[in-house]
């Protein structure tokens, strides 16, 4: 079955979200991936109990992302997380306080809960755990073991203590780098065993990139049991000049892991920051997925993210290019 997709942020008036959550129904859209930061948990729960329920009401999933959480998940929001209480925060390999939250400092993982305890009680059907990460510096390709690196916080040490019975290295080794690894995917498991307990779905976004901040062994995600849908995020600007091969690498990649290990692949469709005339490229993206057998698409985001720092440079060609792929999609 063809599962469509769009994320939507921004516009928090239930009665305005509606207009669009209406288009993105009227596009063929079977699910919507809502964003749901802090801000939103403080401040707007009331909007988003609403715009749940208006997903639902007219057909679709919701899927609640951690948009910018403690800014170790995707996302270009704030977090007021790291700045109230600095404990929480990574350490780089200097000894400098980062604003970014640690995977392994349980009062995250704490806050984290509260947030699934949040996304259960607006009735969400899916979690959206989207590209988990360390702080990501500026690394050249082949450099393995930069110098600059994070996380060092306590909690990493006495973690890595227990595991390998040594100090965490300040230089960066083959054994913190697996071990930053072994972190994430611990996480990630922490978060689709819970998301599982609360009696809802799990999915996870892997950033697309070698990096020592990030998992570069998919497997270990995909082996993941609680977890149900393994996707990733190969967005072809500005580094891409070849859509479809680039595109077709990696849902080849995430399509071959989730038939080995019983999972639904998802793959994100770049729809922002789109110069005017390469709006065509979304639909060589679309069809690279569709040959590799991805069946689950979604796009970043509604309406060529028009209302944020990510807009497209002509939003309206780059909605009703997707929803002319998604239609032609549907229709096969
Ligand atoms: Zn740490």
């Amino acid at each position: 079955m063809l599962k469509l997709g769009v994320s939507y942020y921004g516009n928090r008036i239930p009665w305005r979200v509606r207009e669009d959550l209406e288009a993105i129904r009227e596009a063929g859209c079977t699910y919507v991936v809502h964003t749901f930061s802090e801000e939103d948990l403080e401040f707007y729960q009331p909007a988003m109990i609403e715009i749940v329920e208006i997903t639902h009401a007219l057909g679709m999933e919701v899927w609640l992302d951690p948009w910018g959480v403690g800014q170790a998940f995707g996302g270009e929001t704030y977090s007021s997380l790291v700045a109230k209480d600095m404990a929480l925060r990574q350490v780089n390999s200097l000894g400098a306080s980062l604003p970014i939250a640690c995977p392994n400092q349980p009062a995250f993982r704490d806050y984290l809960l509260k947030w699934i305890q949040a996304a259960q009680r607006l009735k969400a059907d899916c979690l959206f755990w989207d590209e988990p990460h360390f702080m990501i510096y500026p690394e050249p390709e082949g450099d393995s073991y930069p110098k600059l690196w994070a996380c060092r916080c306590p909690a990493c040490q006495e973690r890595f203590r227990q595991k390998a019975g040594s100090p965490l290295p300040e230089r960066m080794t083959p054994e913190a780098r697996a071990f930053k690894e072994d972190s994430l995917v611990e996480c990630i498991r922490f978060l689709c065993d819970a998301t599982k307990a609360a009696g809802l779905k799990a999915s996870v976004c892997l950033l697309p990139v070698e990096h020592s901040s990030t998992v570069n062994d998919w497997a270990k995600v995909a082996a993941i049991e609680s977890l149900e849908i393994l996707g990733t995020d190969p967005y072809w600007r500005p580094h891409q000049s070849d859509v479809a091969p680039f595109v077709g690498r990696f849902a080849r990649r995430i399509h071959e892991l989730a038939a080995r290990f019983g999972k639904e692949p998802q793959l994100w469709i770049l729809n922002f920051r789109i110069p005017k005339g390469e709006e065509a490229r979304i639909r060589e993206a679309i069809e690279a997925g569709y040959k590799e057998g991805i069946r689950n698409f979604a796009a970043w985001s509604y309406y060529g993210a028009a209302y944020t720092s990510l807009r497209a440079e002509d939003p309206a060609a780059v909605w009703n290019t997707l929803v002319g792929a998604y239609k032609e999609m549907a229709r096969r």
